[in-house]
């Protein structure tokens, strides 16, 4: 019962509904693996599994091409889950309901895994053809893409000769990426002390905020409720005394916080209460474009045991000081942040303040920088910095012929320019930027709609555009 085989082009939808059939969300790729290995072995074409379950087909150069430098050609094999919520289908052991309209493919209930299964059919697509006329092409599908890369930073690269690649995994077709950001994930913390203080409690707390991706959304100007929230306790410690008894912001380290609250104890405290209605107004003042629903409170809370004088200070310095936002915008694209981080989640409890920043940059050099400058922070506050989930940037390559290649048979093709883009969040193409010094590397996809939700779309005249735009691509390079 094929449901997509009238549509062109033809073999690639058929992969497709293939891989449909097999279950194969993130963490759960051993069928999809299996399915990509038993693919090559029925053709005769080279075939490398890591340890991961990665997959590398190799299919050599077609007459004529055995001159020309090899492409890799890749995606990623698994894709994100979500369900409807009336859909009762168990995505861990049944396959896709696939349908479509004139003008889209879906899946009745759920994702469509267009995210990056478009990719995978492609490619097998080209693996199976003996008319396409094409380099020798190193097929490259990761697994667990969209739960942290995982499948492309523990790649086992050796079988990989090429030094160009082309990654499938976007969603417009009018758009060639050409950078992404790198990064890494930062924890400060410092050791805290605490002793008897007398003082009125008080939850002084920031809310409202639209939060947001700490890469994307990191130029918006919205507010961060973590360093907000500093500032109107450094404001309160001007008009009366006050002590630390616990701070708690944000939920991940790669979301804007939207909200957070101290508790602290004071000894006039309806000068702060006073001090919290006038931070609302200006706040919202200051938020009224990008975040205009801040808000600032100060209700009367439950006593604790303070942090001592120092400790308070350190924690209001900290918050006062932290880098935060954007840091260096990109010479070569107009509008890409290039550098930021992103003061994410803050926890003072007990005898020990954590604060967790996410930091990015297409430049590693400048990740670096501000890990430099956080670890200063740390040791000045007597505490340390640990640094863990590091992944390379795709530094923007003004000189790639690859780019110049694909763009000039795109505007043959489509009758105008590509937008050149670049994302300030990571991408595999970052990764494998890492792993193959000097890669001429570059990213597009048909249009896709509602990626990672059950409204997922794919667009079939787009489908055929971007793969009349590869098998052209791929000619070219002889
Ligand atoms: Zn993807």
């Amino acid at each position: 019962m094929a449901v997509l085989e009238h549509l062109e082009p033809k073999k690639v939808f058929s992969y497709f509904e293939e891989i449909a059939a097999i279950p194969h969300g993130s963490g759960n790729i051993q069928a999809i693996s299996d399915y990509l290995a038993d693919f090559a072995a029925a053709r005769g074409l080279e075939c490398h599994r890591d340890a991961m379950n990665n997959i590398i087909i190799i299919k050599e150069a077609t007459p004529g091409y055995e001159g020309a430098a090899p492409v890799i050609l890749q995606g990623h094999m698994d894709m994100v889950c979500d369900l409807a919520p009336d859909c009762t289908k168990d995505m861990e052991t049944e396959g896709l309901d696939l349908a479509c309209t004139e003008e889209y493919v879906y899946a009745k209930g759920t994702t469509l895994g267009g995210d990056d299964g478009i990719a995978v059919a492609m490619t097998l697509a080209i693996l199976d053809s003996n008319d396409l006329a094409h380099p020798r092409l190193e097929v490259v599908l990761t697994v667990d893409e969209e739960i942290g890369m995982l499948g492309a930073l523990g790649l086992d690269a050796s079988p990989l000769t090429a030094k160009r690649l082309i990654s499938l995994d976007s969603e417009t077709e009018d758009t060639i990426f050409v950078s992404c950001a790198g990064g890494n994930m930062s924890h400060l913390t410092m050791p805290l002390t605490r002793e008897p203080y007398e003082g009125a409690p008080l939850v002084l707390a920031v809310g409202g905020l639209l939060g947001g991706h700490s890469g994307v959304d990191i130029h918006l100007g919205r507010g961060n409720a973590i360093q907000l929230l500093g500032r109107v306790l450094g404001a309160a410690a001007k008009v009366t005394d006050l002590r630390v008894v616990t701070v708690k912001g944000g939920a991940r380290d790669n979301a804007i916080p939207s909200e957070a609250q101290a508790v602290v104890l004071v000894q006039v405290p309806e000068a702060v209460v006073a001090l919290c209605g006038r931070m609302d107004a200006v706040l919202k003042a200051e938020l009224a474009t990008p975040d205009p629903d801040v808000t600032v409170t100060a209700q009367a809370g439950e006593t604790g045991l303070a942090l001592d004088r120092a400790s308070t200070e350190k924690v209001l310095f900290l918050l006062a000081c932290a880098p935060n936002g954007v840091q260096v915008m990109s010479s070569d694209i107009p509008d890409l942040v290039q550098t930021s981080l992103n003061l994410g989640t803050l926890v003072c409890e007990g005898d020990r303040l954590d604060v967790g920043f996410c930091l990015r940059s297409s430049v590693d050099t400048q990740t670096q920088m501000l890990v430099e400058r956080l670890e200063l922070l740390a040791t000045q506050l007597g505490g340390a910095l640990e640094v863990s989930g590091e992944y390379p940037g795709w530094p923007f390559r003004p000189d790639s012929p690859l780019r110049e290649l694909m763009a000039q048979v795109y505007v043959e093709q489509f009758g105008k320019e590509p937008k050149i883009k670049a994302i300030h969040a990571g991408a595999e193409c970052g990764v494998f930027s890492g792993k193959i010094p000097g890669l001429d590397c570059l990213c597009i996809s048909p249009d896709m709609t509602g990626l990672h939700t059950y409204h997922e779309k794919l667009y079939i005249a787009s489908t055929q555009r971007i793969w009349n735009l590869v098998i052209e691509t791929l000619k070219r390079m002889k």
